[in-house]
């Protein structure tokens, strides 16, 4: 990423007034306008999407500050604001976008280069920077991150208390990334913090992957704030493979409770049941235990849970059990 010096694109001293800025702006905006330049316009362009890059900042009194302040630090800020976008894009690229430009936000971008982005995204348009500079009396951003549950806790639901990492507005800066006319040292100029926070969330029984959970009011600050959505991962469980609200699970079973039947002790998340396995039962046949599987969410009942039943071989044979065997073998092939 290249430093974008504004103050040249525009061709202006730093200590421009508002109004040398706005005329050079507009000059140079009619005389490199794609349309006024045919036969180069590609090269136009380029030159075109810079002249507004630099207004949009430059234009701007609360982001022109930022700008001036970023100065020779602008690297170590840019290390910072770096972190910050992995972290979003951890989180699966929808989150906390304070005071996004509005418009694309799925793809985070501006249509203006990555030096803008990076410092000058967050800030906000003209009429919302008073908001994003005090919190103002508009309502705070809704804020979104994932929460790993468990297969267990996805069962039982309930309360839960959970640490999250969460993005914040800077409390010393408060967002501005500025503190008396200097680079907001605490979070280097980008207005925002990666802190954890402490959240009782209740779950829903039988909650699904992806499901948000909401807390509201725990989102962005503002007047009433934001709300908080949790995208709902479940990590995968040892014994239970789950699809939608059913539950799979293979049972280990030896061969004499298949070919003559038998009674088996089956896991279930309600703890072990009793199966009756039919005599003369196939080897990986699926039984079906009716409302065992995973609470329903929203309908009330239980999902189903199915019992593969995989026949283990008996190993290391005593002489005896051979013998019985070739027997049984020679009943099967009519040899007796
Ligand atoms: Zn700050």
């Amino acid at each position: 990423m290249n430093y974008k010096n504004y103050y040249d694109i525009l061709g202006v001293p730093k200590n421009a007034a508002e109004k040398d800025i706005k005329s050079a702006y507009r000059k140079l905006a009619r005389k490199w306008h794609p349309d006024a330049n045919p036969q180069n316009a590609r090269a136009a362009e380029e030159k075109f999407k810079d002249i507004q890059e630099a207004y949009e900042v430059l234009g701007d009194p609360e982001k022109r500050k930022k700008y001036n302040v970023l100065g020779s630090n602008w690297q170590q800020a840019a290390h910072q604001a770096e972190q910050q976008r992995r972290y979003r894009s951890a989180q699966g690229e929808t989150v906390f976008d304070f005071g996004d430009l509005g418009g694309s936000s799925a793809e985070g971008a501006s249509g203006f280069s990555d030096f803008f982005d990076m410092f000058f995204s967050g800030i906000g348009r003209r009429q919302t920077a008073q908001q994003t500079a005090g919190f103002g009396h508009q309502r705070g951003q809704d804020l979104e991150t994932t929460i790993e549950l468990g297969l267990r806790d996805a069962y039982d639901g309930g309360k839960k208390s959970v640490s999250l990492q969460v993005e914040d507005v800077c409390p010393r800066c408060r967002g501005t990334g500025t503190l008396n006319n200097a680079l907001c040292p605490h979070c280097h100029g980008t207005g925002r913090l990666l802190t954890t926070r402490k959240f009782d969330v209740s779950i829903p029984k039988g909650v699904r992957e992806g499901q948000r959970i909401r807390l509201a009011g725990q989102g962005g600050a503002g007047s009433p704030n934001g709300d908080l959505f949790l995208i709902v991962k479940l990590n995968d469980d040892p014994t239970y493979k789950r699809k939608g609200d059913d539950l799979y699970v293979d049972l280990p079973v030896n061969i004499y409770d298949l070919v003559l039947g038998g009674e088996v002790r089956v896991p279930t998340m309600a703890g072990q049941v009793t199966m009756t396995i039919p005599p003369g039962t196939q080897n990986n046949r699926t039984l079906r235990l009716s409302g065992k599987g995973m609470p329903r969410v929203r309908n009330g009942g239980s999902g189903d849970q199915y019992v593969r039943l995989v026949g283990q071989l008996p190993q290391e044979l005593s002489e005896k059990e051979k013998k019985l065997y070739k027997e049984l073998a020679a009943l099967r092939n009519g040899k007796s």
